[in-house]
């Protein structure tokens, strides 16, 4: 086992604190490194896990105590299998978060209760977690994707009940119903009880007389289906869309578990995002930066014309007013950012070269303070001129 800090100390709270005073601690830090907030930072991500696992211990009164008595370790001893967490994954991190009721939820609207009470089965299927990879494209105008996940379904033969036809549950014979099992020894401090799981029934007391050969009575089989999400404009790396139900496939027929979408954007070849807006550089000649012109670029939402005034500076950024991505559920879109970077050819033909050497004797081509104010001052005072 790995060492671990101490969760009073992850939480910045000292060790008679309050219940409150450990939910408002840790709603307070999950906040500020929720990955939402910090998307594709991992040192964040760490961060929200570690917060998750200390206030998973903390805020429940049973476990604290044992914290409280035994450190990371647990008891151990008892049976009761320590605190590793090695299974506290991300998704349980953000599905602790969203369980709070802090009035943030995900970002895709509100979630159920029913979600909650249902986490509490021993019966419910596992969540799913997959990375959807997205153009920019498709984030400035919101997309609806078709996803096909790989997944344990219900079994067809049984209906998901894990029993073969004319089967009856019957009560377990290892542990007589209870799905428990009970081992008493006598120690020098008086009578010692260890209760595990019955491993025959895995607690649940019931077993299938007659289990479905197609499942082997556990109600499900691997399988696969396509799932349609709608991705809304927006979103961006790290953002994820809890789809409830299509996980997992619930133990005989118990409730299926979650997909959770996590949006992963994609590098774009001519764009680079800031927040909403996007930037590129768009390479211009010479005669048409002095000239002025009108062109016609890309923008996310197909091509756009851009009027360049005469007279435009290599450097000079143009904003496109809108033709940015949209705010997440907000109001408002970003706009473009178009950097003029004005282009000297490498090459000349004879005939080019003789127009430039006119052109190069003209003295109102040379540059002037007034044309270029910062660059040119600097440049002279750099010179002692
Ligand atoms: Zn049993
Ligand atoms: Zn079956």
């Amino acid at each position: 086992m790995t060492t671990k800090r101490d969760y009073y100390e992850i939480l910045g709270v000292d060790r008679n604190a309050s219940t409150d005073e450990i939910k408002k601690a840790y709603r307070k830090l999950a906040v500020q490194y929720h990955p939402d907030k910090n998307p594709g930072d991992k040192e964040a991500e760490a961060k929200f896990k570690e917060i998750a696992e200390a206030y998973a211990i903390l805020s429940d009164p049973q476990k604290r105590q044992q914290y409280d008595r035994f450190g990371h370790q647990g008891p151990g001893a008892q049976g009761f299998g320590g605190f590793d967490f090695g299974g506290f994954d991300i998704a349980d991190a953000l599905r602790q978060f969203m369980d709070q009721d802090f009035g943030f939820g995900d970002i895709f609207g509100g979630r159920t209760s029913s979600r909650r009470r249902s986490r509490q089965s021993g019966r419910r299927g596992s969540d799913i977690q997959i990375r959807l990879k997205l153009t920019l494209e498709e984030i400035a105008t919101g997309v609806k994707k078709k996803i096909k996940v790989k997944k344990q379904v219900p079994c067809s033969e049984c209906n998901g009940t894990g029993s073969a036809k004319y089967s009856r549950t019957v009560s377990c014979p290892v542990c007589h119903g209870s799905g428990e099992i009970r081992q008493v020894t006598q120690s020098l401090f008086g009578q010692l009880v260890n209760v595990t799981t019955c491993p025959r029934c895995r607690g649940e007391g019931q077993i299938i007389e007659n289990p479905c050969h197609s499942c082997h009575g556990d109600g499900r089989i691997a399988g696969s289906k396509t799932i349609e999400v709608n991705i809304p404009a927006g979103v961006t790396t790290g953002n994820y869309i809890p789809i409830e139900g299509e996980g997992n496939a619930g133990l005989r027929g118990g409730p299926a578990g979650d997909l959770i979408v996590t949006i992963e954007e994609l590098k774009h070849d001519i764009f680079e995002r800031r927040g909403d807006d996007v930037i590129m550089v768009l390479p211009l000649s010479f005669p048409k930066a002095a000239l002025g012109t009108q062109v016609e670029i890309p923008t996310l939402t197909g091509k756009a014309k851009l009027n360049i005034p005469p007279g435009t500076q290599s450097g000079k950024i143009l904003r496109m007013r809108g033709k940015g991505i949209p705010r997440l559920h907000g109001a408002g879109i970003g706009d473009q950012l178009v950097q003029i970077q004005v282009y000297v050819p490498t090459k000349l033909s004879a005939s080019e070269k003789r127009l430039l050497q006119e052109l190069s004797e003209s003295p109102n081509l040379e540059p002037k303070a007034n044309g270029h104010p910062n660059i040119f001052q600097r440049f002279k005072e750099s010179l002692n001129l």
